[in-house]
């Protein structure tokens, strides 16, 4: 009974709070249950679930992966997946692998552009392993090179901007069928950002489950659309604040969006672990 958001980032991806710290968050804001979606990664599961225990507040298991859909960047979730399983495993290394040699290469071109900013320095902003470029952004700050991360990306690690390397990114297919293949439940992120529904009838067919219908950047048109399409289709709908931290950007608060448990419940139907 109550309320639960199934999207929330700590800092074992880009988010800024550990944790423990996003669990007793939880607790301020009166949320029964948080789905913890890391990009990428399910390194900060652990402490999520002893601070769970603690504190009395269900923890899901869960992955946001940045994908690949025809060259635009699409957000695949994954509840509940089998983190032992070995597939997900040595993906989820490689894709450290190739986060951490990306950033690299990022520095070494902001140092050809008479930056003075380490890998250390990028890493000391994050607990975790996923390197992006917002931790990069902010390590760019620390070191006075710009005010804002927003200033940043405009000088320097924008898609347009000098210092700019691409990311390796998994398909979309590639993340649906990995999810499944870990026993889990494979959700589309906020569909509402890609401008591009057909994405849905597509990874419906490849094993799509649910779709994520709550979120702060869907408009009443995109909830009411959404909703629509999941009793077409048959999907499983899920929403969450998508939190990253007070602080950074226009992040909202945790608990920000929510859903009724009974959305959870829905969802459990399906769970193997
Ligand atoms: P990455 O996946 O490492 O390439 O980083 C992408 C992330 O950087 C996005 O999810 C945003 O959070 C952030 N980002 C991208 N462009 C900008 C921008 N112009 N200003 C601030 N943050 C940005
Ligand atoms: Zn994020
Ligand atoms: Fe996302
Ligand atoms: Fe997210």
């Amino acid at each position: 009974m109550g309320r639960v958001d199934l999207h929330v980032h700590t800092n074992y991806s880009d988010g800024l709070m550990d944790p423990f710290a996003v669990v007793q968050e939880a607790l301020n804001k009166n949320i029964s249950a948080i789905g913890i979606t890391d990009h990428d990664t399910m390194d900060g599961l652990s402490t999520a679930k002893q601070a769970g225990k603690m504190y009395g507040i269900e923890v899901v298991p869960g992955i946001e992966f940045s994908a690949d859909y025809d060259g635009k960047e699409v957000h695949i979730l994954g509840y509940y997946c089998n983190r032992e399983l070995n597939e997900l495993k040595q993906t989820l290394q490689d894709l450290k692998r190739s986060r951490l040699e990306r950033i690299t290469r990022m520095i070494q071109k902001l140092k050809g552009l008479n930056l003075d900013i380490s890998l250390a320095d990028v890493q000391q902003i994050t607990k975790g392993e996923i390197l992006g470029r917002p931790h990069l952004a902010l390590a760019l700050c620390r070191k006075g090179y710009c005010k804002t991360t927003a200033e940043a990306f405009s000088k320097y690690i924008g898609s347009n901007a000098p210092a700019y390397v691409k990311r390796f990114k998994i398909t979309t297919g590639e993340a649906v069928r990995l999810i499944l293949k870990s026993g889990g439940i494979p959700v589309l992120a906020h569909p509402g950002l890609y401008n591009a529904d057909e994405i849905i009838s597509d990874l419906i067919s490849i094993g799509l489950m649910g779709i994520e219908v709550f979120h702060p950047d869907h408009r009443l048109v995109d909830i009411l659309r959404y909703k629509k399409m999941a009793r077409e289709y048959n999907l499983l709908v899920t929403g969450g604040s998508d939190f990253h931290g007070t602080g950074i950007g226009s992040s909202p608060f945790l608990g920000y969006v929510t859903v009724d448990s009974q959305y959870l419940e829905e969802i459990k139907k399906y769970r193997r672990i």
